[in-house]
């Protein structure tokens, strides 16, 4: 057997070993004392001639409740000692698997979907809880009662015992063998969870479309199916516990009755008297039904290994190397050198190919080219979420790969123009650019000033304190675009990518959103992933990407002037089609 899975599981309960200890010391007197019950029942049985004659002793009766009041409390703080580490150990190893996750490269999101990583962080890890709370300390307690248990039937009478010796070995095998089938279908009940997360989660986020297109029995069909399919899963495994709780509940009954039967036998040839076949069949009791929880913990065991092998995989994983070269500046100045690409997830088609490109410190370059082009591939590589697959990527004199991402990203920001914003105020989403120190209030306003949001932000009661985001007030497009200008002012990098939106503001915010902008980009090198013609008109330098390629650049007067080249082609086409130059570009 390979103990590896078994004490990688172990380990997590290093941390709490104090409280697991107290909690096993709890247990140890509770046993104890629940062992005696049986043979101060037999007592009383055996004496009952006695006690009616003279009455039962006071110190009998005070040793009793003694002894009942201690194992309440013993029982009461074993369960919260138990209970509490488990917490504990939950907590870790969810904040263990966040803290992984966090730190994979992008192209790891590519492969997995947020609704499945959710659905690991919580449901899986809620497996390992109780396994280990009702599954670890049942086992402790089965172990020290069906030891005890055993010595107390063995000294009562060895040969009424026999019966016993059978069902324990049997149960205890039953046990082992649905184990084993357990684990692998626990792994694909977790699966089939997590799929029916990736659903939801899908679904959620795209609740407007959903409605937009009266998805919404369409929605609920496939979440239905998808959880049909975890219901399907686990009343498999269901189906094989019930067949194994009931085939050990009959070798119990059988062990029982044999006992039973014996023992009357005993008792009519004098060899055993009423009291102490009571006491014979608590214990028995006893040993049998944690011989039974001894098995069943070992199928339990088998269902947390596989409902958690998917985290442990993946808390092997490596978190992304953080080393590598630290340059306290860069002027701005990239070059790209036969650059190629591939995403992983797609290696059958180049993303880029054989792209060179060079871009002054301060220079504004706009990236243009249909969809699928590969614009936002290189803002990607630039952002270093994926090394570049063949070629080069020089910032000033620094190789991409050379430098620490973390480093590389502090003097690249990234402003979407249909950006994201965290639940949270708008003074934490502006704060949100610089997590290496504490950012003062005056520096939030001072870029929110610059970023032409200072006004419209004083504008709402709560000021920057205001909570923006899913619970809080909805900002508008061209408000949450000057909230991403500020967050990337405050980061102050030299190098700017920007990813325009599609849609169109009007033409008041166009206006704020533009002055925030240029404000943003002086001084610094800047890469526009551009589909606004005014954008493009006022680069330094056009690139015009097809296929991965660049196959144009330079300024709009001179791409103009030739006239068969793919940008004043698609020039013809945008003035054709909405016979303006302001108009968004995408439909090109
Ligand atoms: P653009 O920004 O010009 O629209 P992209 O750089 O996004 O183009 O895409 C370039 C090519 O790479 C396209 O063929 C696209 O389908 C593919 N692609 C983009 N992102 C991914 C991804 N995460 N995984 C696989 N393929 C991708």
């Amino acid at each position: 057997m390979n103990v590896a899975p078994h004490l990688e599981r172990l380990r997590l309960l290093r941390p709490v070993k104090g409280r697991l200890a107290a909690a096993l010391l709890c247990m140890g007197a509770g046993v104890l004392i629940q062992l005696g019950f049986p043979r101060a029942i037999a007592w009383f049985i055996d004496h009952a001639a006695q006690l009616q004659q003279h009455g039962i002793p006071p110190h009998l009766v005070l040793g009793m409740l003694g002894a009942a009041v201690l194992l309440a409390a013993a029982s009461s703080l074993r369960f919260y000692l138990f209970q509490s580490a488990s917490q504990h150990i939950v907590l870790r190893l969810r904040r263990q698997l966040f803290d992984v996750l966090i730190r994979q490269p992008i192209g790891f999101f590519d492969q997995h979907h947020v609704g499945e990583l959710t659905s690991r962080l919580h449901a899986d890890v809620l497996a390992v809880h109780e396994s280990l709370t009702v599954g670890a300390a049942n086992v402790l307690r089965s172990l020290c009662v069906f030891g005890g248990g055993v010595a107390m039937l063995l000294a009562l009478s060895p040969l009424l015992s026999l019966p016993l010796a059978l069902f324990i070995p049997v149960s205890l095998y039953l046990g082992k063998r649905s184990g084993n089938s357990y684990r692998q279908r626990a792994r694909e009940v977790q699966s089939s969870v997590a799929e029916s997360g990736k659903v939801a989660q899908e679904h959620f986020a795209n609740v407007r479309l959903v409605h937009a297109f009266n998805q919404q029995a369409g929605a609920s069909g496939r979440y239905g199916r998808a959880a049909g399919r975890a219901l399907g899963a686990a009343l498999a495994n269901v189906r094989l516990a019930a067949l194994f709780q009931g085939s050990l509940q009959l070798l119990l009954y059988l062990a029982l009755l044999c006992t039973l039967c014996f023992g009357a036998w005993l008792i009519g040839r004098g060899e055993l008297t009423v009291g102490q076949l009571t006491a014979f069949i608590l214990y028995a009791t006893m040993v049998t039904e944690s011989a039974s929880s001894l098995a069943e913990f070992w199928s339990s065991w088998m269902r947390t290994l596989g409902a958690t092998d998917r985290i442990f995989e993946l808390l092997r994983l490596a978190p992304r190397a953080e080393d590598g070269l630290q340059p306290a500046t860069l002027s701005g100045r990239l070059r790209f050198e036969d650059v190629g690409f591939r995403y992983p997830q797609r290696p059958a088609q180049a993303a880029l190919d054989g792209v060179s490109l060079q871009v002054a410190p301060g220079e504004t370059v706009a990236l243009v080219g249909s969809s699928g082009a590969g614009k936002s591939t290189i803002a990607n590589l630039l952002l270093g979420h994926y090394p570049p697959g063949a070629g080069r990527i020089l910032f000033d004199a620094f190789d991409a790969t050379a430098l620490a991402p973390a480093a590389l990203r502090r003097h690249v920001a990234l402003v979407e123009q249909e950006p994201s914003l965290f639940s949270g105020t708008i003074a934490e989403n502006i704060r949100f650019a610089v997590p290496e120190r504490e950012v003062t209030q005056e520096e939030v306003e001072a870029c929110a000033r610059r970023a032409q949001a200072h006004d419209f932000i004083l504008a709402f009661p709560d000021g920057y304190e205001t909570v923006v985001g899913e619970r809080g007030v909805q900002l508008s497009g061209g408000q949450k675009q000057r909230i991403a200008i500020a967050r990337a002012m405050l980061r102050d990098p030299a190098i700017l990518i920007l990813d325009e939106a599609t849609s169109a503001l009007d033409a008041a915010s166009e206006t704020l959103v533009q002055a925030g902008l240029d404000n943003l980009m002086r001084g610094r090198t800047t890469i526009v992933i551009a589909h606004r013609l005014s954008t493009i008109v006022h680069a330094d330098r056009i690139v015009v990407l097809a296929g991965g390629r660049i196959c144009q650049q330079g300024s709009h007067a001179e791409l103009l002037r030739q006239a068969d080249g793919a940008y004043a082609e698609l020039m013809r086409h945008q003035l054709a089609q909405y016979g303006r130059l302001d108009a968004p570009l995408e439909a090109a």
